[in-house]
């Protein structure tokens, strides 16, 4: 039997800037370009989340994903300067780490197994997704 997924989109507006604390100010110039600009700027970042289809309930299912959507993810991040998100005291707000981020905070709360994707759109061209580590994901997809 054959399960299908179900994909929800969410919105939130939030600043960043690219810049390492490890890199100097000429490498972090290189690396990120003007993303790296002192002052910031701002994307309406796009999120779909992915997730196994229960087959019943749907409705109330998916009510109940959006509600853990937007108290976890959405509210957390919606006009807020990523960098100072104590997550990211560590690491570069990339899309890529973003993206992880945002799996490990609904993963958490989720039923184990059900997140099946997270994708998340920053710009025009820029697509990051993320499906779990291979480890997390166990050997039942073989
Ligand atoms: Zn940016």
């Amino acid at each position: 039997m054959s399960q299908g997924t179900v994909t929800r989109r969410y919105r939130f507006c939030a600043a960043h800037r690219l810049h390492s604390d490890r890199l100097t100010q000429e490498e972090n110039q290189a690396a990120f370009g003007k993303c790296n600009n002192l002052n910031g700027h701002g994307h309406n970042y796009v999120v779909l989340v992915t997730v196994k289809s229960s087959g019943i309930e749907e409705a109330q299912d998916l009510e109940r994903l959006d509600r853990t959507v937007n108290e976890t993810v959405v509210r957390r991040f919606d006009h807020q300067d990523l960098n100072c998100d104590p997550e990211f005291a560590e690491r570069t707000t990339t899309g890529e780490n973003l993206v992880k981020l945002i799996w490990d905070l609904l993963e958490s709360k989720l039923m184990a197994g059900r997140l099946e994707k997270v994708g998340v759109i920053e710009t025009r061209d820029n697509y990051f997704e993320y499906a779990g580590s291979s480890q997390a994901r166990g050997g039942a997809r073989g």
